[in-house]
């Protein structure tokens, strides 16, 4: 089956076809450094992670560009209320923002690029703008979009365009899908509200040189972004919904005004994400980053939140809202240790079996060394089957269903005792190859050393010693003093062992 995506542009469930054969060129709206980013925030960026990772892993040699917004309405706001430069208030928001992505196991693009580094780029596509009749010159020193010049304009966000009034200019960053009008390329100096920030492009106007001092509109920003790193055209441009108007269709009128060709060949949207059903906002008191989260479930270690909330998101349909909720994300994280107990059991297994023909003949047991017909039926249905949801628009909930599938066919496996020493291999390559996509499990857990300290051990063989003598209320004791001190004591069939709580 070939891979499918939804494209907003057309509306459609699209075959993919890259522009090139070479290179899959993507690229996705970055952050306005000017707060922490909220969890909406990071479910896009998980959404965009899942496309671009199943791409790699679908074979697609894929470039990655995400722009920084560090120039905008919002950060020159918030930069001057905090006392600091706009470059040190937004280098501080960045590099939160990247630390965030890392902890989602979010991979960050190829190219990461600041706004600011781009104004000459900015200047020049103006400049062109001007020249063809798609951008005009007010009298204060700002420079606008003439929307009604653009012939396309509204398709992507499926507006109806007859009513528009062409003489309505708007220089907010943001505005809503009723105010459709000329909007701000270049927006000139204005020291009440830009302070200290200013920028300069020089720009040819009818023959005439124009030395403007001000600020790029943030449409502008994402254009010359894409022109710079990727040139004309790009295969897929992604962002969250809210992105789409007036962000994404104006990039589309400035792009292809200055290019004459399409911008993008493929448009994804993720949905908004809900808090218990309702618009997150600071108002309404459910408005969350991932510090507010952690803070609040502090009994949690930090890393099974992350890895939870990840899930969460894989356990979305990228197009549909994202419902967050606690007790969803309790649910994940229980998934998640689920899935973390099957790779270790799965550990426990494969070190059991002996490495030899002989050592098991020697045993006396009947024990295959190689990899049966039927193992490898299956795993190629687990393959086949990942795949094609994958390919069915990103469709990493469904991909899930497998990896549950998988989890079922591990621990029913380790029970009967039916892997042989190289199967139980091949599902650890298995697991990992389709964790390439998805990102949450843990591997770490493989190398784990089963180093405890000396006297969690002495407790162990003391509740031993206490529940042969049947006294089971010392024995329970002595196992909550383990808990207490962040292991776990598990009995097993023919013994006993202990975790490290994580
Ligand atoms: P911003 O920093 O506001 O430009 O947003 C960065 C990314 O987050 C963009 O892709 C937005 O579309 C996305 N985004 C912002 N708010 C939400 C939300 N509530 N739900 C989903 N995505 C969002
Ligand atoms: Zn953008």
């Amino acid at each position: 089956m070939p891979l499918s995506i939804y494209n907003t542009l057309s509306r459609e469930i699209e075959t993919f076809k890259p522009m090139k054969q070479e290179w899959v060129k993507v690229y996705y709206c970055g952050p306005t450094p000017y707060n922490y980013a909220h969890i909406g925030n990071l479910r896009a960026y998980l959404f965009e992670d899942f496309v671009i990772r199943t791409l790699r892993f679908l074979g697609y040699r894929v470039k990655t560009v995400m722009n920084i917004t560090d120039i905008d309405d919002k950060t020159i706001r918030d930069s001057q209320k905090s006392g600091k430069s706009l470059e040190e208030f937004t280098q501080f928001y960045t590099e939160a923002f990247l630390a965030d992505l890392e902890k989602l196991s979010i991979v960050p693009a190829d190219t990461i690029a600041p706004i600011s580094g781009l104004i000459e780029d900015m200047g020049k596509m103006i400049e062109w703008l001007i020249k063809k009749g798609y951008a005009y010159l007010s009298d204060d020193g700002s420079i606008y979009y003439r929307v009604n010049k653009f012939k396309k304009y509204g398709q992507l966000a499926n507006l109806d365009m007859s009513g528009m009034i062409s003489s309505v200019r708007i220089d907010n960053d943001e505005y809503e899908k009723d105010q459709v009008a000329d909007f701000a390329l270049w927006k000139a100096y204005d020291e009440a509200n830009d302070g200290p920030n200013k920028w300069t492009i020089e720009i040819m106007i009818d023959g005439e040189k124009k030395i403007l001092n001000g600020r790029p509109g943030w449409h502008i920003e994402c254009s010359a972004c894409n022109y710079r790193y990727f040139g004309e055209q790009i295969d897929i441009h992604m962002g969250g919904i809210d992105n789409l108007f007036p962000h994404h269709q104006n990039e589309i009128a400035q792009t292809e005004a200055f290019t004459g060709k399409t911008f993008a060949k493929y448009w994804m949207h993720g949905g908004h994400l809900l808090v218990d059903n309702k618009k997150m906002a600071k108002s309404a008191n459910n408005f969350y980053t991932l510090r507010d989260i952690t803070e609040k479930q502090k009994d949690i270690s930090e890393v099974l939140i992350y890895r939870g909330f990840r899930l969460m998101a894989l356990q979305n349909q990228y197009r549909e809202n994202f419902n967050f909720t606690f007790d969803r994300l309790e649910a994940g994280i229980n998934t998640i240790q689920w899935l973390d107990e099957m790779l270790r059991r799965l550990k426990r297994y494969t070190e059991k079996l002996p490495e030899t023909d002989t050592e098991r003949s020697g045993r006396g047991r009947l024990l295959r060394h190689d990899i049966s017909r039927e193992f490898r039926d299956n795993q190629q249905y687990f393959v086949q089957e990942f795949v094609e949801k994958l390919e069915n628009d990103f469709d990493t909930n469904a991909a899930m269903t497998i990896i549950f599938e998988i989890q079922s066919y591990i621990n029913s496996g380790i029970d009967s005792e039916g892997f042989s020493k190289e199967e139980a291999k091949s599902l650890f390559d298995l697991l990992k190859q389709f964790d390439e996509v998805i990102g949450i499990l843990d591997f770490s857990i493989l190398t784990e050393t089963n180093e405890m300290p000396g006297n969690i051990r002495e407790l162990a063989l003391l509740r031993m010693v206490a529940k042969s003598a049947k006294n089971w209320w010392e024995a329970d004791k002595i196992r909550d003093e383990i808990l207490a001190l962040g292991f776990k004591m598990i009995d097993e069939k023919d013994g006993w062992r202990i975790e490290k709580i994580v």
